[in-house]
């Protein structure tokens, strides 16, 4: 098995009757790049930039976070370079920021939320995330958005952010590409005006789970609630891809769900763009893509979104999948 899934890492992804999707990594640090290499990654889908802030006790500097993107971006040799903005709090703890504690850190004071309140933070990393731009394939995206005026908010520090850079002559990408993680249920719901908005969607399936079911990611007693074959999941997602397609934008998933395989054929129903997969995972998902014909995915999918149970629906795609294998 482990000799046919090499040929996945090297062939383009595409399905059976020519749809092309890429997989893509989800990594932590730049020494993920080798392994995302060797497992026939197709750029990175997801840097979580935390790690750099959990790192030391002090935040770093621009200088750091330049060195960090631009290196990873130089080993990906064009491929795209997917960078989140600081993700801190809920189940992201970062004490160099001195966040208080709080009642409901999955509903308090983070990610977006936090980076708004201190620009001059948010500012630096976004300046080297567009500096990083200049010598490589590389873009950024906001997690935990939930209003629109964060997106605005955003993209006007960032327009000052490159204009400073213009002005002081520093290197950096030509153009400012802004992605935002849907992932709480307010953007899910409004997809279609978000989507007007940024130029791309990564559908973070983690965490608009646990807020769609408003059942704590990190709770086992509701991980029942929290499946990825939660029916009005998928119709969540199939929302959010329609929202997209319609306004021309990119859709991605990042999250968890999008490696697991039986429910690749709805992303390939749904028009998704790219996977983003945990590194182990990327061989199998490129496989199962090419594997996949369009029209009987959309005839799953038919079917599958028509079930109340998240039980069911697991065990009718999990049947669909065995056929195959
Ligand atoms: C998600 O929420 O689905 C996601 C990809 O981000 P994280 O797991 O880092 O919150
Ligand atoms: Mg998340």
């Amino acid at each position: 098995e482990k000799q046919q899934l090499d040929r996945y890492k090297k062939c383009a992804t595409q399905t059976l009757d020519g749809t092309k999707m890429q997989v893509y990594a989800n990594i932590t640090s730049e020494n993920d790049v080798t392994a995302l290499l060797e497992n026939g990654g197709e750029g990175v889908g997801l840097f979580r930039t935390e790690f750099l802030y959990m790192a030391g006790e002090s935040l770093p500097t621009e200088e750091l976070q330049y060195k960090v993107y631009s290196n990873i971006a130089k080993r990906l040799e064009g491929r795209p370079l997917i960078i989140r903005t600081l993700d801190a709090g809920g189940d992201k703890n970062i004490g160099s920021l001195g966040i208080e504690k709080e009642e409901n850190p999955f509903l308090g004071y983070r990610a977006i939320r936090y980076c708004l309140d201190h620009p001059e933070l948010f500012k630096t990393q976004i300046s080297a995330i567009l500096r990083a731009g200049a010598g490589g394939n590389t873009s950024f995206m906001v997690p935990m958005i939930a209003t629109i005026d964060e997106v605005l908010r955003t993209r006007a520090l960032a327009e000052e952010v490159k204009a400073e850079l213009e002005k002081k002559g520093i290197p950096h990408a030509g153009a400012i590409h802004i992605g935002m993680m849907v992932e709480t249920p307010a953007a899910a719901f409004d997809a279609d005006r978000f989507a007007r908005e940024v130029d791309f969607f990564s559908i973070g399936t983690n965490d608009l789970t646990q807020y769609l079911f408003a059942a704590d990611r990190m709770n086992q007693r509701v991980t029942g609630l929290n499946s990825y074959f939660q029916p009005t999941l998928l119709r969540a997602i199939k929302h959010i891809c329609e929202c997209g397609k319609r306004n021309g934008i990119e859709v991605d998933i990042c999250g968890q769900a999008g490696e697991i395989p039986a429910l690749i054929p709805l992303w390939v129903a749904m028009g998704v763009d790219n996977l983003s997969v945990s590194i182990p995972a990327i061989p199998k998902v490129r496989k199962i893509i090419c594997e996949t014909r369009s029209s009987d995915a959309a005839e799953i999918m038919k079917k599958a979104l028509l079930f109340d149970s998240a039980q069911e629906l697991e065990e009718f795609l999990k049947q669909q999948f065995s056929h195959k294998e």
